[in-house]
């Protein structure tokens, strides 16, 4: 046999092996049978849908599955005429439900003459429909899962960008808004007299807007840092007491005018609580800023400080205002969340109609679940014509703090606290000291700046601008503090040199300054310093400006890598 012939025998055998097992193994019921109704072959699946085995084949009859010999005779007559039988049969099984079947059928001709009856039995029984509807119903579900999944992988995705937007966006925001708000109100300090009243009257406009777009600023800030868990804490010993009372005094002004008073009560032998001072103001002056703004005129805001057990502050904050729904009271501690318009906040005393940004509960929340704390409401509900009230509890642990582990690089800038640690060991953690470098001609304030610096700081002294440059590419200080009136090469000079080399661009640098003239602040921050600091300086102020100049240049550092 030539070779060609052989290769065509093995692929038709080959394909002859690949329909048979199509036949056998396939979805499909297949049966066939001579034309007298004796069944020939029954697929797997046929078998198992007849409820009989292989070796009963011989024995039956495709007849007996049909449930009456009319239904039957019916399709034979068809078959035997040449026609393709597309029916719903009901079927006859053995031991089993009747099958109600879509079957599929036509007879194989032999010279015209028909010889054999193939038929393609697919299973409807209701429990078979029930088994698909299943299935189809699974498929859907994976996929509802799967899109599910991919929604909620995007919404992670935009709410990341979301606050690396915001952040960004606020970051752009600050620059300008810190030149209108200095300059505002340089000129409202120092040039009162000489301007026209209608004139500083815009200043002033100017320079409140630029206050309350700050504080959005700051808000949005804060809620972003929460969120990507960057907040840091400075603590500190705190008497609750005292906190309590500077945030309702601080609010006094506001109040006043609409006769709302706080009665505050706190529990005898109140424990210090170690947290972040600024932060836990935040807390009680937002808590009580919206206790009132949703109360009606002349009302009382009590305030509550107890123990809930020996370790655990419990602050309630209970108003008797508007009220929160059930459906609203988890949903408010979101940010950008407020409860309908602006409007239906309005107390109907008052003429107060809310509108604020929805942040200041978020932020309540973070700080104080930083702190490892906790916060709820509770309230009524609110009630047409009514003021229910609203109660806002927080649960405080009187010592601990959750900051992650640092790195290296942030010790300098984030105090590590942890539960075992007293408030003296904070800076502790700091176990090399940074290097700062200090650059002051004028004797008197370089010694008050470094007695000031050298708790925190490795202090490198110089008076000129020509000793320091050197010592500033050797050392690569985290932080340089420059006098602007240098003799020789001036602070604006050196700062221009520093920022044009690799090894300090990135540096923070203050200026020292004596002066506050307009041109001096500009030629200061025109020459790359990122801040200033007006001296005489006491040493919180310094230190605080010291702790702002590095926090915001390590936020800065953040966004670029963004
Ligand atoms: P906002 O800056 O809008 O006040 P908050 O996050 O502080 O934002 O509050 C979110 C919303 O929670 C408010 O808009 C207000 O609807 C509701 N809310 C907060 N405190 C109270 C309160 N004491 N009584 C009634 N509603 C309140």
């Amino acid at each position: 046999m030539a070779k060609s012939e052989e290769m065509t025998k093995d692929t038709a055998k080959l394909g002859i092996r690949l329909l048979q097992s199509i036949v056998e193994h396939g979805p499909l019921s297949i049966i066939a049978s001579g034309v007298d109704g004796s069944m020939l072959y029954a697929n797997a699946n046929a078998l198992t849908m007849l409820g009989i085995s292989g070796d009963e084949i011989p024995e039956k009859t495709i007849d007996s599955f049909f449930s009456s010999e009319e239904s039957w005779r019916s399709v034979r007559s068809q078959l035997m005429a040449g026609v393709h039988v597309r029916e719903s049969v009901v079927m006859e099984r053995s031991g089993r439900k009747r099958l109600d079947a879509r079957v599929l059928a036509f007879a194989v001709f032999e010279d015209g003459v028909p010889r054999i009856f193939v038929f393609l039995i697919e299973d409807e029984t209701p429990e078979m429909q029930e088994a698909e509807e299943q299935a189809r119903k699974n498929v859907e579900m994976a996929k509802v899962n799967s899109e599910l999944i991919r929604s909620n992988t995007e919404l992670r995705r935009l709410s990341e960008l979301k606050s690396s937007f915001l952040s960004i966006a606020s970051h752009e925001l600050k620059t300008p808004l810190t030149s209108i708000k200095g300059y505002s109100d340089i000129i409202m300090d120092t040039m009162r007299d000489r301007i026209d009243p209608s004139v500083l009257r815009m200043v002033e406009n100017i320079n409140r807007a630029a206050n309350r777009l700050h504080k959005v600023v700051n808000n949005i800030l804060d809620v972003t840092r929460i969120e990507q868990k960057r907040l840091r804490l400075q603590p500190e010993n705190i008497d609750l007491k005292v906190l309590v009372d500077e945030a309702v005094e601080e609010l006094a002004d506001m109040n006043a005018s609409r006769r709302i008073s706080f009665d505050t009560t706190f529990a005898e032998d109140l424990p210090m609580l170690f947290g972040d001072k600024m932060r836990m103001q935040q807390v009680f002056v937002n808590l009580f800023s919206n206790a009132a703004k949703f109360s009606p005129d002349e009302s009382t805001i009590d305030v509550r400080v107890s123990m809930e057990n020996p370790e655990t502050f419990h602050i309630v904050v209970h108003d008797r205002g508007i009220g929160i729904d059930k459906a609203d009271q988890k949903r408010i501690f979101d940010p950008f969340y407020e409860v309908g318009a602006a409007t239906h906040h309005s107390t109907h005393s008052s003429r107060y109609l809310g509108g604020g940004t929805g942040l200041g509960l978020s932020i309540v929340r973070g700080i104080v679940e930083y702190h490892g704390g906790r916060i709820w409401v509770d309230s009524r509900g609110t009630v047409e014509g009514e003021f229910p009230g609203s109660a806002f509890h927080v649960l405080l642990p009187v010592k601990k703090l959750s900051v992650g582990r640092q790195k290296d690089e942030d010790r300098l800038l984030n105090v590590v606290v942890d539960e075992t640690m007293s408030p003296d060991d904070t800076l502790a953690i700091v176990e090399e000291k940074p290097k700062v470098l200090l650059i002051d001609n004028d004797q008197e304030s370089s010694d008050a700046a470094r007695m000031v610096l050298e708790s925190v700081f490795d202090v490198l002294s110089v008076s000129t601008g020509e000793e320091a440059l050197p010592l500033a590419f050797q050392e690569r200080p985290s932080l340089i503090i420059l006098e602007s009136n240098l003799p020789g090469l001036d602070g604006y000079r050196v700062c221009r040199i520093l920022r044009g080399q690799e090894e300090t661009r990135e540096t923070p640098i203050a200026f020292l300054s004596g002066s506050i003239a307009e041109e001096e602040i500009h030629e200061c921050f025109a020459s790359g310093a990122d801040d200033f600091i007006v001296k005489p300086f006491t040493k919180n102020e310094l230190m605080d400006k010291i702790w702002r100049i590095l926090m915001k240049k390590k936020e800065d550092a953040q966004f670029r890598s963004v």
